[in-house]
């Protein structure tokens, strides 16, 4: 447990020195502790440090979870590829959605939320890195699909997330981030009613510092602070559940 608060102490660190080579300030960047197969005792640990937002990309694991840690209060966002069909567990405890990938999701979600007389933020997830095993909309279609999702009055579109390139070669991995950011400049000056992108989710334990430089809001942290996982990321980022 000692470590996670150190962990944390690391991780705001090196955030305080990414928003201090950037111009930017420490108030516009949050951290997200990504907390796919932590367990509560740790996650809660977490939270009592003062970081008030969590994400998880399982539906199981987010409907297990987060009845034990919702005492603290977190913020809660889900960001694993969503099946239809699972859309109804999702709402009963995720504010925001940062992972709205497809037309037929965004589209069964507002039936869903017409029904609950409810309303939700969502992220548009982008696939910057152009890899065929990620999730996320091409940059170019990236507009089209946006008009397309705020007609759903129901949906609020909040921002966009990506997973950069998972590659040591920083340039590479900064292209995907510039990208993310580009087009959000592109979309906000449409200025298209019910889109109000000012979140930039992207960066995580290894790339958050080139994520902060080229413009991220939010960064989503796992390993830097819990430890590595034993189940590598593909079986979180395919299909499966
Ligand atoms: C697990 C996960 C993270 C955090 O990754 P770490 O390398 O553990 O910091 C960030 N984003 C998504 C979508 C994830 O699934």
């Amino acid at each position: 447990m000692d470590l996670i608060a150190k962990n944390i102490n690391i991780i705001n660190q090196r955030i305080q020195t990414a928003c201090n080579r950037s111009n930017r300030n420490l108030s516009d960047v949050r951290m997200l502790l990504a907390t796919k197969t932590v367990d509560t005792n740790r996650i809660n640990f977490a939270l009592a440090q003062g970081v008030s937002l969590i994400v998880e990309n399982k539906v199981q694991e987010l409907k297990e979870k987060c009845s034990a840690v919702c005492h603290l209060n977190p913020e809660v966002h889900f960001i694993g590829h969503l099946q239809t069909n699972k859309i109804k567990e999702v709402l009963k405890w995720a504010s925001c959605i940062e992972s709205i990938d497809r037309i037929s999701l965004a589209k069964k979600l507002h039936q869903r939320l017409r029904l609950e007389k409810k309303e939700i933020d969502v992220y548009i997830q982008v696939n910057t890195s152009f890899e065929e095993s990620k999730f996320g909309i091409a940059p170019n279609e990236t507009i089209d699909f946006i008009r397309e999702v705020a007609a759903f009055d129901t949906i609020h579109i909040k921002g966009l997330m990506t997973i950069g390139l998972l590659s040591s070669d920083s340039k590479e991995v900064r292209k995907c981030f510039r990208l993310l950011k580009e087009l959000q400049k592109k979309i906000m000056a449409l200025k298209i009613p019910n889109v109000d992108i000012k979140e930039l989710s992207m960066g995580m334990s290894s790339d958050l510092e080139i994520a902060i430089e080229e413009g991220a809001t939010i960064i989503r942290v796992g390993t830097a602070i819990f430890g590595d996982r034993t189940y590598p990321d593909s079986y979180y980022w395919n299909e499966n559940e």
